[in-house]
Parts: C-alpha cells; structure tokens; sequence
C-alpha cells in the first residue's frame, strides 16, 4: 500500500523557477553594488539608504530560494501530498519586505514634510535612482510572465516587490528634480503617495496569500466551470455536492455525482476515473479531484 502520493513536480516548472530566481537573485545584487559604489563616491546618505534597501532584497531572495526549493520537492513521509503549501508562506515573508520599503518611504517623507521640503540638487544619485527604476522594470515584467506560467502566488508576489522598487525609485527621482526645480515640498508628497499605493499593494498580497494558507475557496466561474466539465461526463446524472478549497496555491475539488445504481462496479469506476481526469485537465487551478458515486436517488 502507497502512504504517499505518487506525483513529480513538471521539469518545465522547474526551470522556470530556477530562472525567475537567477533573475531576481542578480537583479538585486547588480543594484547593491552599483548602489554601494555610488554612496561610497558621493557619501549621498539617501543613497546609503537604497542601498540597504536593495541589501534586503538580496536577504529575502535568498529566503525566496529556499522556500521555493523546499515547495519544488516532490512527496515525501514528511509531507505526503507535497510541499506545496510552502509557497504561500514564501509569498507573505515577500510582503514583509514591502511592507518595510512602504514604512521607510513615509517615516523618510514625513520628517522631510516636517522639516518644510528639502531641495536637493539632481546628481549621479539621481541617475542611480534611474537606473533603478530602469533595472526593477524589466525585472517585474519578467517575473511576472513567470508568475502566470507557473501559477506561483510567490512569484507574484515578487513582481508585486519589483513594481514597489520601480515606483519608489520614480518617485524619488522625480520628486528630486521636482524640488530642484519646482517646491521643495513635491519630493515628500510623491514618497507619501507612493507609500499608500505599497501599502495598498501589500493588504492585496497578504489577503491573497492567507487565502491559499487557510483553505479559501474558489472563484464562482471555476466552479462553474468544474459543474460544467462534470455534467458533461456521459453517465453523470447530476452533482449534488461540490466542495473547493484551496491548498496552497491550488485547488483540491470534492464532489458527490449521481450515476445509475445497477452500473456494474467497472463501469462506474470508468466514469470516476474519466471525471477525475477531465476536470484536471480542463480546469487549470486543479490539484487534486475525489469523488463520491452515488446511485440516482441518493444526496
Ligand atoms: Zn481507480
Ligand atoms: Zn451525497
């Protein structure tokens, strides 16, 4: 007798793991070092700050790749029916290290409002900020292709990191020119609003998480959709109970199917099989499907 399931995590969603986290990984370490040169020649102390900003993206990458691994690995003694449910647990620790670059963006614009705007006079750290900007763009668009491929809530929530990185940094460099140019006072008003859209971001991200931590359901057009690749099975007289519940990142789906009650065993074992194998194949969300055969009258 199996006590573990027998399933391989595809080698095609490896690689894109792999590849979202050699992105990721470099992206931010290029950043850090250009950040730390630009500090040490300027002695720009905003600059000291991006950098350890960009440092703890570094940290958190590496966190990524290890909960990613862990949740990659296939089924085990430890965890019977995989790992998967580590994913959503990277995606919050993500959220922690926004939540962070939306605290240091509004303490840093609070004490500037304070202090009445403070002009500062574009330079290379303005250039840095630009480059930036520039770098964590390309970063989120790639990732966040990866994220769709994969169906990965932690990758998502990574893209979500690197649009808060972009954000922040444009925000910062057109706040510098602006208070150069215009009022002092532009440079903390775009770091307040950029903050409230971090933290708006980071309530959406946890929200999503928690959903697939704590067994959430699925969306009204997915179970409609899992209704409708069922009924479609010739030999299911009706669904009378359809539970979703999320598990990790996916869904497990449990129904109860009415199908005529003098069918020979074989035969309703066929048709289990063929609904189990449909709504996995039809519906993408889709990690696991039990049913429960009934005979017509039954609920
Ligand atoms: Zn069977
Ligand atoms: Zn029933």
């Amino acid at each position: 007798m199996k006590t573990v399931r027998d399933y391989q995590p595809a080698e095609q969603t490896r690689k894109w793991y792999v590849r979202a986290l050699y992105i990721t990984i470099s992206g931010n370490l290029l950043l850090v070092a250009i950040k730390a040169v630009v500090a040490s020649l300027t002695g720009s102390a905003a600059l000291y700050a991006e950098t350890a900003n960009s440092a703890s993206d570094v940290v958190y990458s590496l966190l990524m790749v290890f909960g990613l691994w862990i949740s990659q690995r296939p089924p085990d003694n430890s965890h019977p029916q995989g790992h998967s449910r580590f994913e959503p647990l990277v995606g919050l620790l993500v959220t922690f290290s926004m939540a962070f670059a939306g605290y240091q963006a509004a303490s840093a614009s609070i004490s500037k409002l304070l202090a009445g705007g403070i002009a500062v006079e574009p330079g290379l750290p303005t250039l840095v900020l630009v480059i930036t900007a520039v770098t964590k763009g390309a970063m989120y668009y790639t990732i966040l292709q990866l994220s769709q491929k994969t169906q990965s809530p932690a990758l998502h929530a990574t893209a979500q990191d690197n649009l808060t990185d972009v954000m922040t940094s444009s925000a910062a460099f057109l706040g510098i020119l602006g208070s150069y140019y215009v009022s002092p006072m532009l440079d903390p008003v775009a770091g307040l609003l950029v903050s409230a859209w971090i933290f708006k971001a980071v309530i959406g991200l946890v929200l999503e998480n928690i959903k697939y931590i704590t067994g959430g359901s699925a969306d009204k057009d997915v179970v409609e959709q899992i209704l409708h690749t069922t009924t479609s099975v010739p030999g299911v007289l009706k669904v009378h109970e359809l539970v979703t519940e999320y598990v990790g990142p996916r869904l497990v789906v449990e129904m109860h199917v009415n199908v005529r009650g003098d069918l020979p065993l074989t035969e309703a074992h066929r048709i289990n099989d063929e609904i189990v194998n449909k709504v996995l194949h039809n519906v993408q969300d889709v990690d696991r499907v039990y049913v429960h055969l009934e005979p017509e009258n039954e609920s």
